[in-house]
């Protein structure tokens, strides 16, 4: 059983999803964490769904016993992508107890929706059940390859400079989901992955269990785990969510605000997230959230021609974040499906980040890696990604 398993590793098809479950059936169940599996309750377990030990009490659950094994089981899913060689390390009276633990378990990936290669930057999507789909990057760096995650199918917040704002919300991706995509890059693509970013589609605050659940997964030591400073969560600007970071959150998990405007006059135009929350109420939570000494803001500001990006809107920046603790990281306004905006040349770009420092900020000044192939900032969720989905939902 254990071998037969071990054999299936590779992505199945939707198609091809094991007998007994209900047709077009999603093996993924939504649960949480803290979910009890009961001894009556049939459906598989998804290994996705849990930390090391919500999986370890479910399988305990279910056949009354089993604690240590399934945290060794999950570890080593986790840590190797295979169970391969568990059953050496097993002592010959628990063989048939990890069978019992491989049956009862789903460790079925979405399927693969496509990949797209730039140089090194990989966009890859994985398909569910109804036909939707994640879009992911794999972006080389220097300090090792990032991850970009996405949190939704598509997102409702309609800032104007991205491809994934023009969808508008489809649905919240669920944490097993998320964390599949962190799965099939370390496991079936073989990337090193170092850093994860929630840059991709959504707006993360707006899925906030389900992302902390995926966090909470992605970071346990004896699973995938990721150091938490090596999470970084983006927002546009949801300062509800902020606030639940700064009450709920490892303080070493990394926030990343797109900033995007030196004014709430410009931030409105290109950011309607601003009626609700303006520029004020923004910087407000974000002092709140730097008051812990461990905590830092990543300022994103997407360099958009004649909208954002003149020196004097450099120094009403500036003096904007001034009192954060803060690194400025400049975006290049990438093409989109249908254009409404330019990047600035690189002159432009040059004087901002130089002027930048000169006010004294850290700034970074980003390059548009997988531009090509609609992976870069803003570019997720495009014209194709749209066909599929009404095609999805006709
Ligand atoms: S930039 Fe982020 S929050 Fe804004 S529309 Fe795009 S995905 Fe949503």
């Amino acid at each position: 059983m254990l071998a037969d398993f071990i054999s299936s590793i590779a992505p199945i098809a939707q198609s091809d999803r094991v007998p007994g479950f209900e047709p077009g059936g999603y093996r993924f169940k939504s649960c949480s964490v803290h979910v009890f599996y009961s001894m009556n309750d049939l459906s598989p377990i998804s290994i996705f769904q849990c930390t090391q030990k919500s999986y370890a009490e479910a399988v305990a659950a279910r056949l009354g016993r089993g604690k240590q094994h399934a945290m060794l089981l999950y570890a080593k899913w986790f840590q190797e992508g295979t169970l391969e060689g568990l059953r050496e390390t097993v002592e010959p009276q628990a063989l048939k107890l990890v069978d019992e633990m491989v049956q009862i378990t789903d460790f079925e990936l979405p399927g693969v929706g496509g990949e797209k290669l730039e140089g090194e930057t990989k966009k890859f999507l994985l398909r569910f059940s109804d036909g939707l789909e994640s879009e992911s990057v794999l972006i080389p760096m220097e300090s090792g390859t990032t991850l970009c995650l996405s949190s939704q199918v598509g997102c409702r917040m309609g800032c104007a400079f991205c491809e994934t704002g023009r969808m508008g919300l489809v649905r919240h991706l669920k944490r097993e989901e998320i964390v599949a995509q962190v799965f099939y890059a370390r496991f079936i693509l073989g990337s090193a992955v170092r850093n994860i970013v929630f840059m991709g589609m959504g707006e993360p605050f707006d899925n906030y269990d389900e992302v902390m659940g995926a966090v909470r997964i992605l970071t346990e030591a004896p699973g995938l785990g990721f150091g938490p400073s090596r999470i970084t969560i983006s927002t546009s600007g949801r300062v509800d969510g902020i606030y639940r970071m700064i009450e709920d959150a490892d303080p070493a998990i990394n926030l990343a605000v797109s900033v995007n405007a030196p004014s709430d006059e410009v931030r409105t135009r290109i950011m309607p997230v601003n009626r609700k929350w303006n520029m004020a109420e923004l910087k407000k939570a974000m002092l709140d959230y730097c008051a812990h000494p461990r905590r830092e803001i990543f300022a994103e500001y997407v360099l958009i021609q004649g909208v954002n990006d003149s020196l004097e809107q450099a120094d009403m920046l500036a003096d904007y974040l001034r009192g954060l603790r803060v690194k400025v990281n400049l975006i290049p306004y990438n093409p989109q499906s249908k254009d409404r905006f330019s990047p600035p040349t690189d002159e432009v770009r040059e004087n901002f980040l130089k002027r930048m420092r000169e006010q004294g900020y850290h700034t970074l000044l980003r390059g548009a890696k997988g531009q090509k192939i609609m992976a870069a900032c803003g570019q997720l969720g495009n014209v194709q990604l749209r066909k599929s989905l009404r095609q999805s939902q006709s």
